[in-house]
């Protein structure tokens, strides 16, 4: 099935060369973009995108889609993390497939209306009898069309080992790691063009021993699969870690074999320089998540230290509920405002920040197939339309546009793999009415016990 994008008004690459197309068509094959311009051949399927330009569709890199049903919720607004954490425990442990099932589908349906093509989830509640959460995301994952990494994450430390989960959200590390082997066998493609990926994934310092991390660690590297975890997120972690361990949060974790090529860090805000420098060799990676940081007063990454070091990081809008929205338009907007009043004219620019949630968020979950639009890479691409009031006079420079400017509209396409998965803002596999039904539904239930 050959499919052509005709009449594009610009293309903005972000591929390694950052090359821009004007007046130019797009063409896909078997989930594939296969050339870029106008090309001697027939189309088996058009789309007119006429006055559009079009991006490589950009990738989350930290998410916990579960805590959607759990947003704006007045209670737990002026919390910072660990208050906020022990508050919300009380409500996600009554978390099933059903509930995951849900939010998980409404979640990735706002990422993909402005313009993500591929999600990586942090699921680390498991509640006993729960189901198989991790197959009802990738079921929300297929039922939408957007391609998935979802982590297995896990705990083993509650309120009376001195962490802070409630027993009941907490499990062995056999278990743990049983479930884990379990769901890279089911759900884990390598392939290139993989529609979904398993990471392996324990929740933080806090509420994770170092037998956990450091059994986690053999695990994925046996199994070929990345590793995932919060660090560096407060200075809380900080003080817990130097009053457990002995030792500052990287240390820890480098002690427990958590640093390379196949690990990556959300938040990464707390590192001083040498440890910058150790992040740097190794080649760990770093998921950014600046609208979380500032709701949850957490603190800002200090993104050009972290660039100058050329140390790869990707953009996230974290969990539904630290955010409490699920847009990454909106979050590269925050990203380069927080920067800017932190830095100056250190600060990376719109480009620099579209880069790490394109080519950067691609480097992060260990892909080479996705992330910019390039011949052999996947299909993977968003349009928006440059012919509306809101870009009036505004669209002068398209590279920089999500950062200087901003964009707030649902795209007009959507793809993932080569199929039009949104249009005009609209899911095309499913029906968007009935899924806001069923989840008013059972958020209801889910937050009847708060
Ligand atoms: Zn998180």
């Amino acid at each position: 099935m050959l499919t052509r994008l005709q009449g594009i008004d610009t293309i903005v690459s972000c591929d390694p060369l950052d090359r821009v197309y004007t007046d130019t068509e797009l063409w896909f094959e078997n989930g594939e973009i296969v050339h870029i311009g106008s090309w001697d051949r027939s189309a088996d399927r058009e789309y007119d995108c006429k006055g559009m330009i079009v991006y490589p569709g950009l990738i989350n890199v930290h998410h916990h889609l579960y805590q959607y049903f759990s947003r704006n919720l007045s209670k737990v607004q002026n919390l910072e993390l660990f208050d906020w954490l022990k508050a919300l425990y009380g409500v996600w442990k009554n978390l099933n497939e059903k509930t995951v099932y849900l939010s998980s589908c409404a979640g990735m349906a706002e990422l993909m209306r402005y313009g993500c093509t591929t999600c990586f989830d942090h699921h680390y509640v498991f509640p006993e009898n729960g189901g198989d959460l991790l197959g009802a995301q990738f079921a929300a994952a297929n039922a939408l069309g957007i391609r998935m990494h979802a982590s297995r994450g896990s705990m083993d430390l509650s309120e009376k080992d001195g962490g802070l989960p409630p027993d009941s959200v907490v499990q062995t590390v056999d278990a743990i790691l049983r479930d884990c082997e379990r769901a890279i066998q089911t759900y884990h493609d390598p392939n290139p063009f993989s529609m979904r990926q398993v990471v392996v994934a324990p929740c933080s310092p806090f509420s994770a021993s170092g037998t956990l991390y450091r059994e986690s660690a053999v695990l994925a590297r046996e199994s070929g699969v990345q590793l995932h975890t919060h660090l560096c997120e407060t200075k809380d972690e900080e003080a817990y870690t130097l009053s457990a361990f002995g030792m500052r949060p990287f240390d820890y974790l480098a002690s427990l074999g958590w640093t390379g090529k196949d690990v990556f860090y959300a938040h990464g805000i707390h590192f001083n320089d040498s440890e910058m420098d150790r992040i740097a060799e190794t080649g760990t990676k770093i998921a950014h998540c600046p609208v979380s940081n500032m709701k949850l007063s957490s603190g800002v990454m200090r993104l050009p230290d972290m660039l100058k070091r050329r140390i790869t990081v990707g953009l996230a809008v974290d969990g539904s509920a630290s955010n409490d929205g699920s847009n990454l338009m909106d979050e590269m907007r925050a990203a380069y405002l927080v920067h800017r009043l932190t830095w100056g004219s250190d600060a990376p620019s719109g480009y620099e920040i579209l880069k790490l949630a394109t080519a950067g968020s691609a480097k992060v979950l260990g892909r080479d197939d996705i992330g910019s639009v390039e011949i052999g890479k996947a299909a993977d691409v968003f349009a928006i339309d440059r012919n509306t009031s809101d870009l009036l006079c505004a669209i002068d420079d398209p590279k920089n546009l999500f950062g200087n400017v901003g964009y707030h509209r649902p795209c007009e396409y959507v793809f993932v793999n080569g199929e039009l998965t949104i249009h005009k803002g609209k899911i095309m596999r499913i029906d968007e009415e009935t899924l806001h039904r069923f989840s008013e539904t059972e958020l209801k239930r889910f937050l009847s016990t708060l």
